[in-house]
């Protein structure tokens, strides 16, 4: 069993059925953050691997780009 690590969210990769471990060339997603990996197997080793999109969420806040006129008034008169 080749346990492989996921480059964006470093969580563990449960490696599909489709994928042979002895012959393996190409894309795979992380089930955890659904980044986009690229890894060549052969005989259970890993050869190549590099993260291709990370889907890994940001952390932004959301601002309002609007403020909520109504709100402020309706504050304001009470
Ligand atoms: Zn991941």
């Amino acid at each position: 069993m080749v346990e492989i690590k996921c480059l964006a969210c470093r969580k563990t990769l449960k490696i599909p059925k489709y994928v042979d471990t002895d012959n393996y060339e190409g894309q795979i997603i992380c089930t955890e953050c659904e980044s986009l990996l690229y890894i060549k197997l052969v005989k259970s080793k890993v050869r190549k691997y590099r993260k291709l999109i990370d889907k890994k969420p940001m952390e932004i806040k959301v601002i309002s780009a609007v403020p909520n006129y109504d709100e402020a008034k309706r504050l304001k008169e009470s």
